[in-house]
């Protein structure tokens, strides 16, 4: 099916940022790729095109109904100039999963794997190359119809973007302040949590800006019935080292199933540190804290691999983690799988995927 792939290159470059200005997602490549759904045709019409705007008409379903998906990976750039990405197969497999939550259709994974190789070779000038620095790879899918009964789309558009940034950790890793939220839901079970898409993100902005007003970095998602069992972190999950186990939330059908999360639980494993995925309640967390259990929390999501947790309020407690600082098991996770990531560590699980040599 590549072979169809049509290439159009832009006629001019832009210029490219300099690596200390990057940040995450300011910046967009020369390219894009996109492709087209109708019902009759199926997916067709894939092509690499130079980045632009696109069009689309006021009663596009998207705009009303929030029938859409995304996901987000990225490509690396080795010291000796390879380029690598970390677990593609893994980002096309849960969009598919969240296609299905959001009635859209398929797409074959291995196409869309190709496609994203050849994007990524058309604009590779844009990989930065400085330490922590990355290319962010932004797939997502947008339905198009221009109707506005409630009824999935007969039309969408499929298309990937292109994002070099920069080290989430300019000044080296570094713990955050969470808030517990007490009120607000992500998700709930039997809704759209498991799945990549823009609600769940619109739903949880309002309690980010009340935890961002009190000083907090992200919120720590509690579940939608009890608001009792531990869920995510912002938009990554969450790990807790207790009395010398790691313990992160059992998928439950409204946690999103992380490509990070489960590289970690396989790398803990390989390393023979006990690990386990079980409910987790917040009242049972803030007892290993007051017994001196707790010995380090941190978050795992593709922007940030390994975000520590130095400190979480709940309630009206103040939990200090680990005197705040980055606790060794977190920092050792995030530096092999950084490693493995940049080429510089062995990946003995066969994670990373060439793009060209
Ligand atoms: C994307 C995402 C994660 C992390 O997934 P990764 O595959 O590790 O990047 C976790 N939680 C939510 C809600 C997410 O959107």
């Amino acid at each position: 099916m590549t072979n169809n792939l049509e290439i159009t290159l832009s006629t001019s470059k832009k210029t490219k940022p300099q690596p200390d200005q990057l940040g995450f997602g300011k910046y967009f490549t020369d390219h894009m790729f996109i492709m087209d759904y109708a019902t009759e045709q199926g997916w067709h019409s894939p092509r690499i095109v130079p980045y632009q705007p696109i069009t689309l008409d006021p009663a596009a379903k998207v705009f009303h109904y929030g029938q859409t998906v995304f996901e987000g990976l990225k490509a690396y750039r080795t010291s000796d100039n390879r380029i690598l990405l970390f677990r593609p197969g893994k980002n096309f497999e849960r969009l598919n999963h969240s296609n299905n939550r959001l009635s859209i259709p398929p797409i074959d994974e291995n196409f869309l794997l190709d496609a994203l190789k050849k994007l990524v070779e058309v604009d590779q000038d844009w990989i930065p190359s400085a330490e922590g620095t990355s290319l962010y790879i932004r797939p997502f899918i947008i339905s198009t119809e221009a109707a506005l009964g409630v009824a999935p789309s007969h039309n969408y558009q499929f298309m990937i973007i292109l994002s070099p940034v920069g080290s989430y950790y300019a000044e080296g890793i570094h713990p955050v302040k969470i808030n517990v939220e007490n009120h607000f839901v992500r998700a709930v079970p039997g809704g759209t949590g498991a799945a990549k898409t823009a609600g769940n993100y619109a739903a949880g902005l309002k309690a980010q800006e009340v935890a961002s007003d009190r000083g907090y970095s992200q919120v720590l998602w509690l579940d939608g019935v009890e608001r009792k069992y531990i869920e995510e972190v912002g938009s990554m999950n969450v790990f807790f080292k207790i009395n010398g186990e790691v313990v992160t939330p059992v998928l439950n059908g409204s946690i999103l199933d992380g490509i990070t999360r489960n590289s970690v639980i396989t790398l803990l494993k390989h390393w023979g540190v006990p690990v386990v995925e079980r409910k987790l309640a917040i009242d049972e967390l803030y007892n290993s804290y007051v017994n001196g259990t707790l010995e380090e929390a941190f978050g795992t999501g593709t922007a940030a691999v390994i975000s520590p947790i130095g400190e979480l309020f709940w309630d009206t407690h103040q939990m200090k983690i680990n005197q705040g600082q980055t606790g060794e098991l977190s920092k050792r996770v995030y530096d092999t799988l950084t490693g493995i990531q940049n080429g510089t560590v062995a990946d003995p699980f066969g994670w990373v995927v060439e793009v060209k040599s």
